[in-house]
């Protein structure tokens, strides 16, 4: 054993840790003072999240050539991470290494193959950044990201040699066939005290450059090495869709309460965790409908400018003197308003994000702010946000107007005490009052009706769900809508709820569970589909083309995918846009932009160029938002395509099949 070399060893280690420790200290101490967040239920789901997003690489992935060398990279950084081990040991006694472990063929093998994959993910990873230079790296910090990747390439351009070197002395206790590439690397080596040196060299800098890695690391957005993987297990399990509600009960502990998100102080744990977790990587940014359409907003530079107010303003926060107005208001200092109401919370940025960032729930707390707080929003919104709270609706109408559409239609409306019906159709406000979504009420209707569903609606006792209020950030409305209508549900307690709206869908089975309201709740393209499949109704197939655009609040916040397609099967011949399923495109009406001027080029006349392209003739939604964004977007783009939701085209083919019998 060599105490000098010990010595050394301990001296480079204790300040590499301390550099560390001075920068957890900091971030861990933020982490506590973050508001709470509910993440600690459903842990088999949180595991398998962890298994398959941080260690399987799953969302990393969806990009084949940049997810296998990340994917390179991240798995060589935990199969050889025994190897720093080892290092340390061999630099204060060159014969020892690792019991057990360290006479390990197979480990060996291991280690030689996953510095090699390692040295090809750093490599491509760099020339992709170099040569490809995609976009969503622009704003990022890619001079540290070079850095780090030289980093990671130098230790694994030291940990080869240096086996190498042993191998050219006979001081690994493998046979040196398990180690085929350092084998090989080891005839550069002659043998004598020139190759001893040489080890010596290589086992110093190889450690060297490990320690100089865990001190800058935490100071760069490489932060994410150590966070990532806890941001994941605590991302969302279920309910993609769903906010946190915020409490305005007066048993609610001062240290909980929090009226959005105003300055960092008003942070939770999982939003501070969010920001150090974001690897810059852009491909939130990528699918984002707003940053694609020429807005302002950014994902990635929203997560990143949060992050750095946090940076800025997090030792005062940690004192007495950050805990009240000596912080910076989030808008505008580290966003403006423009980023803040850019946002159609469409989810692809949340979806695509492999460290499982929910910029959702930072986007709406900072509207939460501005509206409750400072009541600062966009000018046109604020008739929709009046009738909402007034009238019971977004468009002001008379609520005893609400089932106008089922005129001569013969559907039942709910009295109070009524028997509950086996189905209760939930129209929603636009399927109620707009004449362009009426369609799909009406034709749902006609097919619950012919399939012989007994079925009712509320009429005038349905309110809005309050979905647009809350997106706007208007959490008290929303939560008096909720539970005036949790209360009417609970009365009627139906055993399956419809409903049209995608939105409606959403907030009634995963936001109204908070409020004391839980139902089973079908969205009408499954419960026709599932009519369909009972032979209760029967379409007529047809070879008319036709494309399905997915809701972004349908596929991608509730998984409702399969069965809208299977109503298009039954009447024509399915056409998949480029970007659909999961993976979809906003039509531009989510986060209450069906109400507000949207600046620049407009994302429902991107997502009909894209239907178009299909050579479809016929864009089939399941959402009525949809219905009349697209619509808007056919007719200002001058496109020959006829909008229609899957119920209609479904009722139209049967209206033609009972024709032609
Ligand atoms: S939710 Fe949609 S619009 Fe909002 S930031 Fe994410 S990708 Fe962009
Ligand atoms: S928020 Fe997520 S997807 Fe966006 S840049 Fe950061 S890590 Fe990448």
């Amino acid at each position: 054993m060599s105490y000098p070399a010990l010595v050394a060893l301990l001296l480079v280690i204790a300040l590499s840790v301390g550099i560390f420790a001075r920068r957890a200290r900091l971030l861990v101490g933020l982490v506590r003072k973050g508001k709470p967040a509910q993440r600690f239920d459903d842990v088999p789901a949180r595991i398998r999240n962890e298994a398959v997003i941080a260690l399987g690489q799953r969302k990393l992935l969806q990009r084949l050539l940049p997810g296998l060398m990340h994917a390179f990279i991240f798995w060589g950084f935990i199969a050889l991470l025994p190897t720093i081990a080892m290092a340390m040991i061999a630099i204060v006694d060159r014969t020892a290494s690792i019991p057990w472990l360290g006479e390990q063929g197979w480990f060996a093998l291991l280690v030689d193959v996953f510095a090699v994959l390692v040295l090809i993910g750093v490599i491509t990873t760099f020339s992709i950044r170099k040569i490809q230079r995609p976009e969503r790296f622009k704003g990022s910090h890619t001079g540290e990201a070079e850095l780090i990747l030289a980093l990671i390439a130098g230790v694994v351009a030291t940990l080869l040699p240096w086996h190498a070197s042993r191998i050219a002395l006979s001081l690994n206790e493998w046979p040196a066939a398990w180690s085929p590439i350092s084998s090989a690397l080891s005839n550069l080596f002659g043998g004598g005290p020139g190759t001893a040196a040489a080890e010596r060299a290589l086992v110093w800098a190889h450690v060297l450059i490990i320690l100089s890695f865990l001190a800058y690391v935490p100071y760069t957005k490489h932060l994410h090495v150590f966070t990532a993987v806890v941001n994941v297990f605590f991302g969302r399990t279920k309910a993609h869709g769903r906010l946190e509600p915020i409490r305005f009960d007066e048993e609610c502990p001062e240290e909980e309460m929090r009226l959005g998100l105003g300055t960092v102080a008003d942070m939770t744990w999982k939003q501070i965790v969010d920001t150090f977790s974001c690897t810059e990587c852009g491909r939130c940014q990528d699918v984002c409908p707003a940053h694609a359409t020429g807005k302002d907003l950014s994902p990635k530079l929203l997560i990143m400018a949060l992050r750095d107010q946090l940076f800025a303003e997090g030792p005062s926060l940690l004192t007495a003197a950050g805990s009240g107005d000596s912080l910076a208001p989030l808008v505008p200092a580290a966003v403006s308003d423009d980023v803040v109401w850019d946002c159609v919370t469409c989810g692809a940025c949340v979806q695509e994000c492999p460290v499982s960032i929910e910029h959702i729930d930072h986007i709406v707390d900072l509207r939460r702010h501005l509206v409750m707080v400072e009541s600062r929003f966009p000018a046109e919104a604020e008739p929709m946000l009046r009738d909402v709270e007034r009238s019971s609706n977004p468009s002001g109408n008379a609520q005893s107007d609400r089932a106008a559409w089922a005129d001569g239609l013969d559907v039942r409306v709910l009295e109070p005490g009524d028997p509950a019906p086996e189905v209760l159709y939930w129209v929603g406000c636009a399927a109620s009052f707009d004449p362009r979504a009426r369609q799909t009420a009406v034709s749902t209707a006609k097919l619950l009706k012919a399939a012989g569903v007994d079925f009712a609606i509320l009429g005038p006792r349905e309110c809005c769900t309050g979905d647009p209020a809350r997106r706007m950030g208007n959490e008290y409305v929303f939560q008096a809508l909720a539970e005036q209508n949790v209360e009417t549900l609970n009365d009627v307690a139906p055993p399956t709820i419809v409903t049209s709206c995608p939105h409606c869908f959403n907030t009634l089975s995963s936001e109204y569970p908070d409020f004391g309201g839980n139902y089973n709740v079908k969205h009408h393209s499954e419960f026709l589909a599932g009519l369909v499949r009972d032979g209760r109704i029967t379409p007529t197939a047809s070879d008319t083309p036709i494309t399905y655009h997915d809701s972004c609040y349908l596929a991608r916040h509730n998984d409702v995918l399969e069965a809208p397609r299977e109503l298009v099967a039954a009447v024509g011949k399915p056409i998949e846009m480029q970007r659909n399923g999961k993976r979809t495109f906003c039509c531009g009406a989510g986060g209450a932009h069906m109400w507000m001027e949207e600046r620049g080029s407009q994302i429902n006349e991107e997502r009909v160029r894209e239907a178009d392209a299909t050579g479809a003739k016929t864009l089939a939604v399941a959402c009525p938002f949809c219905t009349v964004m697209l619509d808007d977007g056919v007719r200002t783009s001058g496109r020959d395509l006829r909008v229609a939701d899957v119920a209609t085209l479904l009722a139209e083919s049967i209206e033609q099949r009972s024709d032609s019998e």
